[in-house]
């Protein structure tokens, strides 16, 4: 049973959400796709994690910046998240391995796409976006 969550993104909020993820994208490590990334996470606690894609010259050990938000997060006794805000040169889409890991705490949290000019091109729940998603229920 999925369930939306109950805490609204007011739109001041959401502007800090989208200011960060546009910040961080200055440390990126992107020197082979130079597609540089950055996501800020709030969580429910109310706290922000951030995060930036890390490449690596084997290419597949690179991890994108919403797996690296929500690990560091989760790795601080985080488990419930409210939004992710990425920000890409075009807006680009969390990649389907993030949108699992994202799914597995919080499948109904707000995914917010912006360009580095900051226009939002996606603003939608997760499970928009990764219906019918593999779930911990699945394993019982
Ligand atoms: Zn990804």
């Amino acid at each position: 049973m999925k369930r939306r969550n109950t805490l609204d993104l007011n739109p001041k909020t959401r502007d800090e959400l989208i200011k960060k993820a546009i910040e961080v994208r200055s440390l990126t490590y992107s020197p082979y796709s130079h597609y540089a990334v950055g996501a800020a996470l709030l969580t429910e606690s109310g706290k922000v994690y951030t995060g930036i894609n890390i490449e690596n010259s084997a290419y597949p050990t690179s991890i994108c910046a919403e797996r690296v938000a929500v690990f560091k997060a989760v790795s601080e006794g985080e488990r419930a998240f409210i939004a992710i805000a990425v920000a890409t040169d075009n807006g680009g889409s969390p990649c389907g391995s993030c949108r699992q890991v994202m799914s597995e705490f919080s499948p109904s949290m707000q995914i917010i796409d912006v360009d580095g000019a900051g226009i939002v091109h996606l603003d939608a729940p997760l499970d928009d976006l990764l219906p019918h998603a593999f779930r911990p229920e699945d394993l019982e």
